[in-house]
């Protein structure tokens, strides 16, 4: 069977925002979404795990639920530095 690697750091990273975004003071668009991940996931180390192509590995979830606070804190941090340099033009009006 195939298997593959992957940074499942990207998966709490995301799965974070997605919890706390509604919290978030931040423009809540796409390309800033993508900013905030971009910039939490270049703070925090990545935890590599090889799966068996197309499946979930057993112990992600646990994981996953171990580096939620640090993906938090990560994620925080983001929301500060893309709402004052947003990479778009701010809305007009
Ligand atoms: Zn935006």
């Amino acid at each position: 069977m195939a298997h593959a690697m992957r940074n499942y750091m990207e998966d709490v990273v995301e799965h974070t925002l997605k919890l706390i975004l509604p919290d978030l003071d931040v423009c809540k668009c796409e390309i800033c979404q993508m900013d905030m991940m971009a910039y939490a996931l270049n703070h925090l180390p990545p935890k590599y795990v090889v799966t068996p192509e197309g499946e979930l590995y057993s112990k992600l979830a646990e994981l996953v639920q171990q580096s939620e606070v640090d993906a938090e804190v990560a994620l925080i941090e983001a929301a500060k530095v893309v709402s004052k340099n947003p990479r778009h033009n701010r809305k007009k009006g």
